[in-house]
């Protein structure tokens, strides 16, 4: 085959007058130290030797072909592999969170991977990397997808061996390219490599390399191993691998890296453990049209020998670092300096070129953020650059990737006539996320997966305080109660949650444990931690931990014991060291509820606490935990004073006298701006005299806590621990409610009521209810955007409407569907534009597309959606299409969402790949699609596996059986797994928890239906 020419040029070796191996000189590699890439080939003439071997749409050189043919017996599964012991040096504790199970308790909801054994896949420590230097260059050409790489790697020996043991995924490496040069020894002693001694072990991800008989490493000496090797560049979203977006019409492809957690491996062989930190050099390949991007500055280019239009960019060494947060870019994108004041770094962020001015907003913020977190941990940003791309194609979110973040489109860009303020809070939120990162995680590093929390969890606080520093508007430490806290109690109220600090081993299980848990509940653990500590002794603490652990890892403990320390200097009154209240949150499930009973004549109060629970399972549990913590309390009786105390961890209840007098006709609200992650319920005369506090005055009450009321309440009535006419009776004050955080707390709490009724005929009743309390707001905040509104105002008017229009509102309901059909008369807001002199507004705004567009497809026929379709695909806005996509699921017409779910699986559908898993939640909360969805994929499975990457079937299967209500629908799910449980390998948490939810919602419907019915027949 010769279009394979950009790989190498191939000449018969000339000394050889009939070859039996050709010598392939691929002078553009560039290798100089260990000569010409010499790949021996079995071939009788050139013809045969330009052969490639097509296997999986990738060629690959005929010898890498060859190697996995030639395993050793003796490094076969279980064979020589188990005698390396995960941690030989006694020195080296930081290996301790490996050690397997030691969790003690919640076996059950670990997922078992038969193929591997736990304690086999970390790495042996006898050495360890000091520097490695990457040279790659990403084939991006059609038909030739691959990644052709050198590394050279400095290592530290740290137990006598004659294996080095890294990883390696997905990559076939040169047998004749393996070196092993001792440092330090005149010419350096060159170490032989063993004929059979190049070994995959791939059910681990380990790259095995044996030395020829008594050659051995000897502890304390330096080596650098050096290889060459051929790297598969998939469209699969993680390693180093391809994108392909339209510019202009035109088709282009770029390479992008994305190793967290596993999948540097995936790019260059390497240590693939976030502790086994070292420096970096990167050399990337490219085309002359194209830039190349890592985690440091370029310092010089050069050209590619004999390739006249190929160039090798040279990067900066980097500081020490984890594996994980390397990052390789090499695409022809537009760049946009931004303006850093005084700062000592540059700030640039990258996009497709039609995408440019859509970057300006990340280039405000961005470099303002990073100074707020300079000044937050009182740590300057330690590289000289920092860069920020936005991907078309991206499996997560955001990476914070150290001086090279990579972006999902929509959490970077912003346009201001097309995105909502919702996506203008996301990529806030995104950007100061990642930039807390820099600091938390890449500064200093979880020392494994296991603390993946604390990193995440900390992010995940940290962003609302970057956020809040740039746009105080939006009251980002309001929003955190609904957006964190409460979204996240509703999943660890399952039986099947699980602890934040989970032992994790192979990669399935690390995947499977980014999220909402480590995500949310580690921010809102860590929220409380700063609140009861209080913030300025949380911040030095933080810094202290910091300063002292720079470049390295750390465990949860080491962060406890800063935050201890510093307390004391500060003589913050604790009951006992932060190690010791943290353990009870963070290594056990769950969350308490609290229950408060005055004793009205006395000024005291009864306090007792439980684990709260969804539902609890009547099976007898394996489960000893105790489910006590320690749990720091607040109340107030006016929110001018404060009280406080404890419960202490293996506390059930204690007496406690109120420190402020609350007479006997005044409330008492515990858990002040709902700092603590508990729920708190009180004896009946107290909610009942909150709930006419709300009907009078409810500004007599924190925004904060009218939603920890709203949602306290509902969720208390939800799992039987309060009676439904309570609940239902504090929502009526929402008549008065213009805030936008009750409002959130409670229409999510509403949302769950509606969603069950649905399908029932008590249906209307509750929208009767709704209609009463929304009303009002709907015509508080009207349909219409006005210029230069308050933010917030504008967030909350996109639920108003959404609300007005979904329970029927005739005169939402027109508007709606008049502007649609104004949008479908002319897409482009030509005319609009001509004849209004607000030329910056569309016909619809933004922030109302979503309803607007969902509304006139629901009310509509196939030619709106078509409409929806044409448009998302036109738009060069990711969250204009993220919107339209996610309304088009609205169609009442049962073909046209069957249609949708088939798009999602076919690429030349136009929906993209990393929109799949979108289209498929959506249409499955879709109550007409909920069915459809279910037994789509049943059927489609197995091509669903092919096209929707890993970490969505979580994702897909939660929002699936979400809204399950039915006996039969529970079985069919449960018959689902079952039948399936192989290929779940990865979700089974998750599953097991959309099982539990069925089962709550299933309870609900027996227990609660009929009350809900007639507290609406009494009140309406
Ligand atoms: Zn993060």
């Amino acid at each position: 085959m010769k279009k394979t020419h950009l790989i190498a040029k191939y000449q018969p070796s000339s000394n050889s007058p009939h070859p039996q191996h050709v010598q392939v000189n691929a002078p553009l590699l560039g290798f100089g130290d260990f000569g010409r890439l010499c790949l021996r080939m079995e071939a009788q003439d050139l013809e045969a030797a330009e052969q490639f071997y097509h296997i999986h749409g990738v060629y690959y050189p005929a010898w890498s072909v060859a190697v996995p043919a030639a395993v050793p017996p003796a490094y076969a599964v279980g064979g020589q592999l188990a005698s390396f012991s995960p941690d030989p040096d006694p020195e080296a504790t930081t290996n301790k969170a490996a050690a397997p199970d030691s969790s003690g308790s919640d076996k059950k909801d670990q997922p078992q991977h038969d193929t591997t054994s736990k304690k086999d896949v970390r790495l042996p420590r006898t050495v360890l990397p000091i520097h490695y230097d990457v040279r790659l260059f990403p084939v991006l050409e059609k038909g030739n997808f691959s990644i052709l790489g050198q590394v050279s790697i400095d290592l530290q020996c740290q137990m006598e061996t004659d294996c080095i043991v890294l990883h390696s995924a997905d990559i076939v490496v040169d047998p004749q390219s393996v070196k092993v040069i001792e440092q330090g020894k005149p010419a350096g002693k060159t170490l032989t490599v063993a004929s059979d001694g190049i070994h995959y072990e791939t059910d681990m991800e380990f790259l095995i390399i044996r030395l020829k008989d008594k050659d051995k490493l000897t502890k304390g000496a330096n080596y650098t191993l050096s290889m060459n090797f051929v790297g598969n560049l998939t469209d699969q979203l993680r390693g180093l691998y391809r994108s392909t977006y339209k510019e202009d019409g035109v088709e282009k492809s770029m390479a992008v890296s994305q190793m967290e957690p596993t999948d540097a491996r995936r790019a260059f062989p390497c240590f693939d453990e976030p502790n086994m930190k070292a420096t970096f050099t990167v050399t990337l390949g490219r085309h002359r049209d194209m830039t190349a991007l890592s985690n440091m500055p370029l310092i010089k280019t050069t050209q590619m020998e004999g390739m006249e239009e190929f160039y090798w960019d040279h990067f900066a060494p980097s500081v020490p670092m984890s594996t994980y947060l390397v990052a390789f870019i090499v695409a022809n994108f537009t760049q946009v300096e931004a303006d850093v004041g005084n700062a000592t770094w540059k700030f640039n962020i990258y996009a497709r070129p039609s995408a440019r001015n859509q970057t300006q907003y990340a280039s405000e913020i961005g470099p303002k953020i990073q100074t707020f977190f300079e000044d937050y941990f009182q740590i300057p940003f330690p590289l000289p650059k920092q860069d920020m791309i936005a991907i078309p194609d991206f499996a997560s979110g955001a990476m914070e990737n150290w001086g090279l973040i990579t972006y999902r489109e929509t959490a970077l860009l912003y346009d201001e006539k097309k995105s909502s303020v919702t996506n203008k809070e996301r990529v806030c939120e995104v950007i100061a996320h990642e930039l807390a990162h820099q600091w938390f995680g890449n500064l200093v590093t979880m020392d494994w997966w296991t603390d993946l929390w604390l990193n995440e969890g900390f992010a995940s606080y940290a962003e609302y305080l970057g956020a809040q520093h740039v746009e105080p508007g939006l009251k980002w430490l309001q929003q955190f109660v609904t957006s964190e806290l409460q979204n996240v109690m509703s999943l660890d109220a399952l039986e099947s949650s699980h602890p934040i600090s989970v032992v994790v081993h192979h990669p399935n299980e690390i995947h499977e444990i980014f999220d909402r848990i480590s995500y949310g509940k580690g921010a809102t653990i860590i929220r409380m931690l700063a609140a009861f500590l209080g913030e300025k002794t949380f911040r030095q603490g933080l810094s202290n931990y910091l300063k002292s652990r720079q470049y390295g890892n750390a465990v949860q403990d080491d962060l406890w014991d800063a935050l201890t320390k510093q307390a004391k200097v500060d003589k913050v009154p604790l009951p006992t060291d932060v190690k010791q209240i943290m353990d009870t949150w963070t290594l056990k499930m769950g969350f308490p509820v609290v229950t408060v009973t005055r004793e009205y004549e006395n000024n005291s109060v009864f306090l007792s606490q439980e684990r709260f629970l969804m539902q609890r399972s009547n099976a007898s549990s394996q489960d000893k935990t105790v489910y006590l913590w320690w749990v720091p309390l607040t109340y107030t009786t006016d929110f001018q004073t404060l009280g406080s105390t404890w419960l202490a961890d293996g506390q059930t209840s204690k007496k406690h006298e109120l420190s402020i007098p609350a007479d006997k006709n005044q409330w008492v609200i515990f858990n002040v701006d709902q700092t603590g992650y508990y729920r708190i319920n009180y004896d009946s005369k107290n909610w009942q005299m909150i709930g006419q506090q709300l009907m009078t005055n409810h500004l007599a009450i924190s925004a904060i806590n009218r939603a920890q009321i709203m949602d306290d309440s509902l969720n208390l009535a939800e799992a039987g621990l309060l009676d439904y006419e309570t609940a239902l009776n504090l929502t009526r004050y929402l008549e008065h409610e213009a805030d936008y955080v009750p409002w959130d707390a409670a229409l999510a709490g509403m949302n769950y009521i509606s969603s069950m009724m649905s399908r029932t005929s008590g249906y209307g009743l509750l929208k009767k209810h709704f209609r009463t309390i929304i009303m009002p707001l709907y015509n508080l905040v009207g349909f219409d955007q006005k210029v230069g509104e308050d933010l917030l105002l504008t967030k909350l008017r996109t639920k108003a409407v959404s609300w007005a229009c979904s329970i029927g509102n005739k005169d939402c309901i027109s508007r709606a569907v008049n502007s649609y059909a104004q949008w479908m008369a002319d897409p482009e807001n030509q005319c609009w534009k001509r004849s209004n002199t607000a030329e910056n507004i569309d016909i619809i705004s933004p922030n109302l597309k979503g309803t607007v567009t969902c509304t006139a497809i629901a009310e509509g026929d196939e030619v709106e959606w078509e409409f929806a379709l044409n448009r998302y695909m036109a738009s060069n806005v990711a969250s204009e299409r993220d919107v339209l996509l996610t309304s088009m699921s609205c169609s009442e017409k049962p073909w046209i969402l069957a249609k949708m779910l088939e798009m999602s699986l076919n690429p030349t559908s136009g929906i993209r790949k990393q929109d799949a898993g979108r289209v498929i939640s959506q249409v499955s909360s879709n109550s007409l699609g909920r069915y459809m969805t279910f037994n789509f994929i049943r059927e489609k499975w197995t091509d669903l596996r092919k096209v929707v990457p890993t970490n969505f079937f979580s994702y897909i299967i939660k929002a699936v059986a979400k809204s399950f209500n039915t006996e039969l629908e529970l079985k069919e799910f449960i018959q689902f797994r079952e039948d399936r449980s192989e290929e779940l390998s990865g979700a089974e948490r998750a599953t097991q928890q959309a099982i539990d939810r069925a089962k709550n919602n299933l309870n609900w419907m027996r227990q609660n239906y009929q009350k809900v019915v007639d507290w609406l027949q009494r009140v309406y």
